[in-house]
């Protein structure tokens, strides 16, 4: 099997009480069978302990207000004091870490939405980098994908990230040259699919292979078209924006407040030239940390970009990553207006993993998410390249 990581994955370390937005809080933790199975069978005192906590109905660990109920007033988990490690669900354990699985290929990333992986993500001024290896193994799963596809992704993908990191030009231009492209990927994915109906099998992936070498190639003397300017329809496009994305369910409580706080002061109570004015300016003083952004869409585009091997949808993923960027962009213009223009990383930070658990941490809204993204009119391409 095919293995790889961030660079940084192995170092990340729990900080436990000293976390600043612990994890057992603000979701319900499902436990998996294998360990449901384990609790089933602990020593009667421990049994009985450990089930008062749980909801055998639900599968999910009780909760205290929105807190685990494991979770003691010093933010120390008493599963871990009374029985260690081993009696972790799968979730805890490995929590913030994430896999993806496709096919042959074993991908894993940590979570943005933990404050200690948030950091080690955005903060660091070297480039996003990857750790690969193989072994002798082989998933159980490596005919469940189109290894071609697979390999058309992995190419696009890899583009994308070069794109992102060439700090040669604007942050701006870079971003509209991942879309622009990621939007001839996705054109030439849908042609896959479609002739993978009508063409023999060697014909259609040589030609698919031959097409994506080409366009990638092609991509590398793109000349830039895009002006390195705010567009003067940002503000608009962001606020509906924000208007669509209110539809999405709500995993930390006080989201639809701050939500509504983004949204009136920097686009309903400002005008159009205050709000692009305040961008650029913005921009300028963050010109020395872009590379908190470039991180911050290699995540997204890392850990979502080759879900479309199942899908097809691989452009709704770089809309995905991009919009992340916008909102999260915005929120430290929201904090840099509020903290006498000033904006500093663990600002940064907060936001990252704010942002992060109320879209991640929710299967349902990362599906209604990229619905909304293939389909909404206001998502166009047109208005998401407005965004950036
Ligand atoms: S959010 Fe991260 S650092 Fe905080 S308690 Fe959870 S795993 Fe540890």
């Amino acid at each position: 099997m095919y293995y790889r990581k961030p660079y940084y994955y192995s170092q990340f370390q729990c900080i436990a009480a000293q976390c600043p937005k612990t994890c057992c809080e603000g979701w319900e933790i499902v436990i998996d069978d294998k360990t449901m199975q384990k609790y089933n069978q602990l020593p009667n005192a421990d049994k009985e302990y450990v089930l008062a906590h749980v909801d055998t109905q639900e599968g999910v660990f009780k909760q205290c207000g929105d807190r685990c109920a494991f979770l003691n007033d010093r933010n120390l988990c008493d599963l871990y004091i009374r029985l260690g490690e081993d009696a972790f669900c799968k979730t805890c354990r490995r929590y913030p870490r994430h896999f993806e699985e496709y096919g042959n290929l074993l991908e894993a990333a940590l979570s943005m939405s933990c404050p200690v992986a948030a950091k080690m993500i955005v903060t660091n001024s070297k480039k996003d980098r990857f750790v690969e290896y193989i072994n002798n193994k082989k998933s159980p799963h490596c005919d469940e994908v189109d290894v071609v596809l697979l390999a058309g992704l992995l190419e696009a993908r890899e583009h994308m990230i070069d794109i992102v990191n060439d700090r040669s030009i604007s942050l701006q231009q870079r971003l509209k040259r991942v879309y622009q492209y990621s939007y001839k990927v996705q054109k030439l994915i849908y042609n896959y699919e479609a002739l993978g109906k009508k063409v023999k099998r060697p014909k259609l992936v040589s030609e698919f292979l031959l097409k994506m070498n080409l366009l990638t190639k092609k991509e590398v003397n793109y000349e830039l078209k895009a002006a390195d300017t705010i567009n003067k329809n940002r503000q608009k496009s962001m606020l509906a924006l924000l208007d669509i994305m209110s539809v999405l369910e709500n995993i930390n409580s006080d989201w639809p407040m701050i939500m509504e706080e983004l949204k009136h002061t920097l686009y309903l109570d400002m005008t159009n030239e205050e709000y692009m004015a305040l961008s650029k300016e913005f921009e300028d003083y963050m010109q020395d940390r872009n590379y908190e952004y470039e991180h911050i869409v290699n995540y997204f585009i890392y850990t979502y970009y080759l879900g479309g091997v199942y899908d097809y949808n691989v452009h709704a993923m770089t809309k995905q990553a991009l919009i992340s960027y916008a909102i999260i962009r915005d929120f430290g213009l929201l904090a840099y207006i509020k903290n006498k223009k000033t904006f500093t990383e663990e600002e940064q930070i907060r936001i990252c993993y704010t942002y992060s658990r109320q879209i991640e941490h929710s299967d349902d809204n990362l599906m209604a998410l990229e619905g909304l993204l293939v389909a909404h009119p206001k998502l166009s391409d047109e208005n998401i390249i407005r965004m950036l």
